[in-house]
Formats: C-alpha cells, sequence, structure tokens
C-alpha cells in the first residue's frame, strides 16, 4: 500500500491558524499583540530570505514584527546590546537571532544573552535543560514541526520505536528530548552508529536529520514506519537547474513506509509556523498565563 503522505504546508497552516486566533484572544484580554523581533546579521542570501519569510508570517498573524538589519561588520558588542535591549523592551515577547552570524562574532555568547523567557529558538541552556527535565519551556521549532507532522499519522506516538538520525544541538537532540516525552522508546543514531541501516530497521518512527542527500534508502524502512525527512539538501537537477532533496530517498522509501514527509513541502514550511506559536507560548510564560 502507498504511504500517507503528510502534507507541511497544510498542516503549517493549521497551526499558523491557531496562531492567529490565540493571537485574537491576547488582544482582546490584554490589550496588545505579541511582538516577535528577529536580528539579522550580514547579507547571507539564504538568511535574508528566512527573515522576510518570518516577518511576513509574523504580520499574517496578527502579531507585531520587529526587524532589525545589521551591516556583517556589525561589532559582537552592539550586537549584544541590541539583545539586551530588546530583553529589556516589553513589546518584544519572542528574539530570534538569525543564525549563521559572521566569523568575528561569538555565535554562543550572542544566544546565551538572550533571556530564556524570550527564547523563541529554544537553543539557550536554561530551555534546554527545561526540555530534558519536562519542564513548561520554549522547545526549537524544527523537533516541534516534525513531531506534529508525526502525530498526524498516528494519534499517538506512545511506545513506538523512534530512531533519530543526527545529535545537533538545534534539531537530533531536541528531537529525541521531545519524542522521549511522548513516551516513545528512543535511539539516537549519528556518524559513527555501527550498522545504520539495522538500526534504522528497528523504527516506527524514523527521524532523519542529517545533512546527506538522499542517504536513507528503502531496505532501511520497517514496513509501515512513519519517517519524517528533516533534511534540506540542494542537489543539482534537470538542465542546469538545481533541486532540493531531503535526506530520504523519497521515491523508494515511500513505497514501504506507512507514512512520509516529502521535500519541499514537508518539514520544512513547519519551523516558521512553530516559530509563531512559540512566540505565543513565550507571551504566555512571561505574562504567567496557563497554556
Ligand atoms: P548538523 O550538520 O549540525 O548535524 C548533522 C548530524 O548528522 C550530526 O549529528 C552527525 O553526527 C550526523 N551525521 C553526519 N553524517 C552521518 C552519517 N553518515 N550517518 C549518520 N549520521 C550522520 O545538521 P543539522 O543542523 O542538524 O541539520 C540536519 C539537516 O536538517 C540538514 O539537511 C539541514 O539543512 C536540515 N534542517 C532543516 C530544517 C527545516 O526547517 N526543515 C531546520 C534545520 C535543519
Amino acid at each position: 500500500m502507498a504511504a500517507q503522505i503528510i502534507d507541511g504546508k497544510a498542516v503549517a497552516a493549521e497551526v499558523r491558524k491557531q496562531v492567529a486566533e490565540d493571537v485574537k484572544a491576547i488582544v482582546a484580554s490584554h490589550g496588545s499583540a505579541p511582538g516577535l523581533a528577529v536580528v539579522l546579521v550580514g547579507e547571507d542570501p539564504a538568511s535574508k530570505v528566512y527573515v522576510k519569510n518570518k516577518a511576513a508570517q509574523t504580520v499574517e498573524v496578527g502579531m507585531q514584527s520587529f526587524e532589525y538589519k545589521l551591516p556583517a561588520e556589525t561589532s559582537e558588542h552592539e550586537i549584544l546590546t541590541l539583545v539586551q535591549r530588546l530583553n529589556a523592551n516589553p513589546n518584544v515577547n519572542g528574539i530570534l537571532v538569525q543564525l549563521p552570524l559572521p566569523k568575528h562574532v561569538n555565535a554562543e555568547k550572542i544566544l546565551n544573552t538572550i533571556d530564556p523567557d524570550k527564547d523563541v529558538d529554544g537553543f539557550h541552556p536554561t530551555n534546554v535543560g527545561r526540555l530534558w527535565i519536562g519542564e513548561r519551556t520554549l522547545v526549537p521549532c524544527t523537533p516541534t514541526g516534525s513531531a506534529i507532522l508525526a502525530k498526524k499519522a498516528v494519534p499517538s506516538l506512545q511506545g513506538l520505536n523512534a530512531v533519530v538520525i543526527g545529535r545537533s544541538n538545534i534539531v537530533g537532540k531536541p528531537m529525541a528530548a521531545l519524542l522521549l516525552r511522548e513516551s516513545c522508546t528512543v535511539t539516537v543514531a549519528h556518524s559513527k552508529t555501527k550498522d545504520l541501516p539495522g538500526v534504522c530497521r528497528t523504527a516506527d518512527l524514523l527521524v532523519a536529520a542529517v545533512g546527506i542527500p538522499e542517504l536513507v534508502k528503502k531496505d532501511w524502512i520497517k514496513p509501515g514506519a512513519i519517517v519524517i525527512d528533516v533534511g534540506i539538501n540542494r542537489v543539482p537537477g534537470e538542465n542546469g537547474k538545481t533541486k532540493l532533496v531531503g535526506d530520504v530517498a523519497y521515491d523508494e522509501c515511500a513505497e514501504v513506509a506507512g507514512a512520509i514527509t516529502p521535500v519541499p513541502g514537508g518539514v520544512g514550511p513547519m519551523t516558521i509556523a512553530c516559530l509563531l506559536q512559540n512566540t505565543v507560548t513565550a507571551f504566555k510564560i512571561q505574562k504567567g498565563i496557563k497554556d
């Protein structure tokens, strides 16, 4: 039987609709909408596109968008000062510093200066700790989006054998923490894992976050498994053009999987939607509002 294709664009639209409703309720009760500040340093073309999309979607759901576009030569001290100003600004509920930062800037120092309650990327060590000990927190957007998509395939993830390929701080590790919170039995595989295909074949839920085009093959997939492809890889396409592919060989894996996300149109669109959701959560945390 052909796999269920999990439509990330449609699910992201549902998440944004819910965020827009939450924002309306907040405006009605508190008189003003949550605000998201995005800081972009330099001219990285991909980052510029992300920041433009984030700002447009922030406004679309009725939130306030604050954009700070700084030249590549901006000093670390100036960026730190801006982050501290945003921390103190009551109209700003979420702060996102777009990565990568220029080489002369210590990204870790900048990210660790963001008030953890405004850290809508969920990268601050305080939020990493809160996630692992199961406290209410701001969870990184891409893993959150991936978990929402997995739940479109089955009503509950409880008890599933989950394999996450990749152990980065922004995807693999928080993904593992989230799935553990969903009561999955979690294995984290990485570049040093022995017999990766064999490990993957144990997965009822497989999340690939590696950055290697079409690494995961059909015979790595347990029949009926849920496959969430986080990878975004640009590869040569037809007629001298390029195209995007994931970390999963989509066509062949879709023949065996029970449900699968495409690339593009899977996890990608979920990331900004979850960022907006996190901004609402940040507002609620700051105002002491329960979920
Ligand atoms: P990363 O380079 O920081 O981490 C990659 C991980 O893959 C590492 O932990 C490494 O151990 C593991 N790995 C490398 N080679 C491997 C191999 N041969 N076998 C098994 N594991 C291996 O990357 P990242 O930031 O976690 O991103 C992973 C992918 O997800 C990239 O393609 C990236 O573009 C994509 N991504 C997508 C979104 C989105 O919004 N959809 C967001 C973030 C990242």
